[in-house]
């Protein structure tokens, strides 16, 4: 029987977890933790995706405080903005919505954020923290990708884990994580010779590329956990709908465990969000450990 990992009701918990967290917090410290979101332009995706975050912070207990620039904001603003927002003892993390309008270089303004405020753990000191074995911020898919995998086994050691992908966002961090579960890791990519190959070794197999059901159900060990980071829109039969990179029904048949597309990996993001968010808050304000 393969066990189709709710992405949801993980989420869902991360979520309560977080919330509880941030009571918690509340009640014995007079503090609302608080992230701040900066929006630069008219990008609908990016304008749903701050209204998801925005909502969730709210119910989580926290403070939501949303930045929302037009589209002409010089580069110039934007750092100071972010500049201003390190510099607020009340906002315990920032993150600024990617991508940014073409001209403002997002390396520039991310790597102002300060690196405890950096609930996306996309600076350069964070990355640096995570190859290092050092305390940081994790990046939100990776993070929830990994408590994914765990929930199907516990303990990851030694297990041969191959990423496909290794953009900076996801499968590099990605990789790192499960390095530092004591996996032995695999980054493949668009030059990996014999993919299917490769694929086949892996006991964790995780797929972030962006194209459509590009790893087949043959490329899949028999009992593998398979976690796809993937979401395509694809129009199929005359409608529009969400796929992977795995290509589910085939794999689902050999896999011991996969995420489905939707109501997978995609809902950990924000959950994995507030996490950060009231980890970044409790080290910054020095609160003690929080789950
Ligand atoms: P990128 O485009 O930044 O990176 C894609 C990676 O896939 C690259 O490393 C590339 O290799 C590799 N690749 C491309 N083609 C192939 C191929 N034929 N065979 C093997 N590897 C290949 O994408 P992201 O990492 O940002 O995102 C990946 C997927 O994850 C997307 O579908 C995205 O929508 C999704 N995503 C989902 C999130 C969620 O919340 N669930 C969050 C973020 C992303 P190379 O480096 O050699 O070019």
């Amino acid at each position: 029987m393969t066990t189709i990992i709710d992405g949801k009701a993980i989420a869902a918990s991360v979520r309560e977890k977080a919330a509880s967290a941030v009571a918690d917090i509340k009640s014995r410290h007079g503090v609302q933790p608080a992230l701040a979101v900066v929006l630069v332009g008219e990008d609908p995706a990016s304008q749903v995706y701050v209204r998801n975050k925005h909502v969730a912070t709210e119910k989580s207990g926290m403070r939501s405080i949303e930045h929302k620039l037009p589209e002409n904001t010089s580069e110039d603003d934007v750092v100071a903005l972010v500049r201003k927002l390190n510099d607020d003892d009340e906002v315990d993390g920032i993150l600024v919505q990617l991508p940014l309008p073409k001209h403002i270089s997002s390396d520039r303004v991310i790597n102002e954020i300060h690196p405890d405020k950096d609930v996306d753990g996309l600076t350069e000191v964070n990355a640096g923290r995570l190859i290092l074995g050092k305390e940081g911020l994790v990046p939100c898919t990776p993070q929830g990708s990994v408590i994914l995998a765990k929930t199907v086994t516990e303990n990851l050691s030694g297990l041969n884990a191959v990423v496909v992908g290794r953009s900076i966002l996801v499968g590099k961090p990605l990789a790192m994580l499960l390095l530092a579960e004591n996996c032995t890791v695999t980054m493949a990519h668009s030059r990996t010779k014999d993919l299917a190959a490769v694929c086949r070794e892996a006991d964790i197999l995780c797929a972030a590329v962006g194209i459509p059901r590009l790893i087949k159900g043959d490329w899949v060990k028999k009992g593998a956990i398979v976690i796809d980071v993937g979401i395509n829109r694809i129009e199929e039969s005359g409608k529009m709908r969400l796929v992977g990179d795995v290509d589910y029904d085939a794999a689902a048949e050999v896999a011991g465990a996969i995420t489905p597309v939707p109501g997978g990996v995609g809902p950990m993001t924000i959950a994995c969000l507030l996490r950060n968010t009231v980890l970044a808050a409790a080290r910054r304000r020095g609160l003690g450990k929080v789950e």
